[in-house]
């Protein structure tokens, strides 16, 4: 099976981890911080931090901004459930905002429409969530504008887009939000195995998650509210929690990131060979908008309807049986039965779920042959037709 996405690990990574495994700290030591500045010059941002996955960096970085009972916090459905979970960890209630049928990231116009019914009902949101899928920004200028016509704060869900760019600028500096999220999982385009980052520009955010993922706790006496018991005196001043990255991560996360621009050049390079090999075949990759660079995380295409004479399901297991192995990204999030019990319903979010009806990503990673390639274009034009 040629599988859809695939981890990359060379010997200067395995060598990162066993120098860690050796050295006095498996956490919690130096190389936390380390993999922390690297992130955070490598995409522009001031201040990294670094938990146990993009779940948990969802979570603080919507703690940190204030998200609480009563709040409303919208995403795209089009996207992985974590996405909205964090919301909802929080106690604040969800809502979604339809996407762009071109792209499958969120649609600003959709987002504008919604934000001015809301304006009259009193239902704006605290933080919208838009999601970078697979490795194209949104259009971040148009969000960012109303964010600040409206009031509400950014996180960009960047889980596919470490390493993208917005109008030739790295995903990650937040010049158009308050807090960009990675992710790195294995899937993801960096890996530490499990993993996350929140990056930001603002220093009482950075402080604020930093506290959040280690329990609420400081060792800064300026934070307490009495000068310390002694040196071994901590405070706990807020409710964290163990969202902790161990140094093993860190060191391998270090370790990955510097072949990040090559692994890049690498994913549009094949973008690129597969754009022409679809050409002829009743598909349509997804639509780059110009302003966006992307890191190309997934590399979906969407069947023609009208045209296919197999449907998208027959199409899907054709493709896995003849050991492609597709996927889809992602089943629409308010489609899920937790959702539905939210009362969300089906036909609400009417271009999601069409998308949902068309998508297939077919595999893209960095070790990809051209003969792979040409297998599963091959495999894709057989199973349009047969
Ligand atoms: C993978 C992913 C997440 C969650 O990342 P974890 O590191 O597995 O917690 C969140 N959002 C999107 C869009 C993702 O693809």
């Amino acid at each position: 099976m040629i599988p859809y996405g695939r981890h990359h690990i060379s010997d200067a990574d395995v060598a990162a981890v066993v120098d860690v495994l050796r050295s006095d700290f498996l956490t919690q030591g130096p190389a936390v911080p380390q993999f922390e500045s690297a992130v955070a010059k490598g995409c522009g941002a001031e201040y990294a931090v670094a938990v146990n996955s993009a779940t948990s960096a969802l979570h603080v970085a919507c703690l940190a901004l204030g998200v609480k009972p009563g709040d409303r916090v919208w995403t795209s459905p089009i996207t992985f459930v974590a996405s909205a979970n964090c919301a909802l960890y929080c106690g604040a209630t969800v809502d979604f905002v339809d996407v762009d049928p071109r792209t499958g990231n969120m649609s600003p116009q959709c987002l504008a429409t919604k934000l001015q019914e809301a304006e009259r009902e009193g239902t704006l949101p605290k933080v919208v969530i838009p999601v970078h899928l697979c490795g194209q920004p949104c259009e971040m200028g148009l969000i960012a504008g109303l964010a600040r016509k409206y009031g509400f704060s950014v996180i960009e869900d960047a889980s596919h887009a470490i390493g993208a760019k917005y109008r030739g600028e790295p995903v990650g500096n937040c010049r158009y939000s308050d807090v960009t999220v990675f992710s790195f999982h294995p899937v993801k385009i960096v890996t530490t195995g499990e993993g996350g980052m929140a990056v930001t520009r603002d220093p009482k955010l950075a402080r604020s998650m930093q506290l959040l993922r280690s329990h609420g706790i400081t060792r800064e006496s300026g934070e307490m509210t009495h000068s310390p018991d002694g040196s071994w005196y901590y405070q706990q001043i807020a409710l964290g929690y163990n969202y902790r990255m161990t140094d093993l991560q860190a060191a391998l996360g270090a370790s990955q990131l510097k072949r990040l621009g090559a692994v890049v050049e690498q994913r549009h390079k094949i973008a690129s060979s597969y754009d022409r090999m679809l050409e002829p075949l009743p598909v349509a990759p997804l639509w780059q908008h110009p302003d966006t660079f992307s890191a190309y995380h997934l590399y979906v295409i969407r069947l023609v309807p009208s045209v296919s004479r197999r449907s998208h399901r027959e199409v899907f297991e054709a493709m896995r049986a003849k050991g492609i192995g597709v996927n889809l990204h992602y089943i629409p999030v308010h489609c899920q039965p937790y959702y539905r019990s939210l009362g969300f319903k089906i036909g609400q979010f009417p271009i999601a779920e069409q998308y949902y009806q068309e998508a297939i990503t077919i595999p893209i990673y960095p070790t990809l042959t051209s003969d792979e390639r040409r297998l599963v274009v091959d495999s894709l034009a057989a199973c349009l037709n047969e």
